[in-house]
């Protein structure tokens, strides 16, 4: 099974697809992971991501398809989940250009919906471990101490894009470019709504019924 997880920022892709990774043994293939993990490693890829991440832009469509494309040469066996990736229109046809090539089909787009308000507190109260990327919510899922990973003892902070008005930003950006991507993959017969509101594990439920 190949799906794409997506939706607006704050929906809970990280956390479920962190899940469905773990439960259903598949490759997780996270752009924004990816982003992050070349800024930390300052490569050139790192360095051009950066700019649009702090703003809170999209990357430009270019960047983002060469990066997957490296990525999907990887993968073999098991199935993959697409998190945070495509985010256009124009990502999403070179998506299904590139499986086409290698003879995989992507068998669901699933939406996971939430209302923006939450999406707002989810992002603002969102912390992750430097160290593991484990996620944290300064109400709902703290760590027990503060500022330090329960999984790994790494720092807990609050991810720059997670600041004041970048989340405006972000939002919009979702709004203008991504969220065409419903009408997309209705007409490709591929598109799935998952109500993405409660806690980690209800939503989860949720999409493993959607999955199976
Ligand atoms: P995420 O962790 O998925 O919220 O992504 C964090 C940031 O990485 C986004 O706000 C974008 O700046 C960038 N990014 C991640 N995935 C993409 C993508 N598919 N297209 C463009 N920019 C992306």
């Amino acid at each position: 099974m190949n799906i794409l997880l997506f939706g607006p920022p704050g929906a809970g892709k990280g956390t479920q697809s962190s899940t469905l990774v773990e439960q259903l043994q598949m490759h997780h293939i996270s752009t924004g992971d990816l982003f992050r993990n070349a800024i930390k490693n300052q490569t050139a890829l790192g360095k051009e991501a950066q700019g649009y991440m702090d703003k809170g832009e999209l990357v430009p469509d270019s960047t983002v398809i060469g990066m997957v494309e490296e990525t999907l040469k990887e993968i073999s066996g098991s199935g993959f989940i697409l998190d945070g990736f495509p985010r256009t229109v124009v990502q999403a046809e070179a998506l299904e250009e590139m499986l086409e090539e290698r003879g995989i089909n992507l068998d669901k787009a699933i939406f996971l919906h939430v209302p923006e308000e939450l999406l707002v507190s989810r992002l603002s109260g969102r912390r992750v471990c430097k160290g593991c990327g484990a996620v944290y919510h300064i109400e709902s899922h703290p760590s027990k101490t503060e500022g330090v990973c329960d999984a790994c003892g790494s720092e807990v902070v609050q991810r720059e894009d997670d600041k004041g008005e970048v989340i405006q930003r972000r939002l919009q950006a979702y709004e203008e470019s991504t969220s065409p991507l419903k009408e997309y993959y209705t007409r490709l017969g591929k598109f799935v709504e998952v109500d993405g509101v409660g806690a980690a594990e209800e939503v989860f439920n949720r999409l493993k019924t959607t999955i199976h």
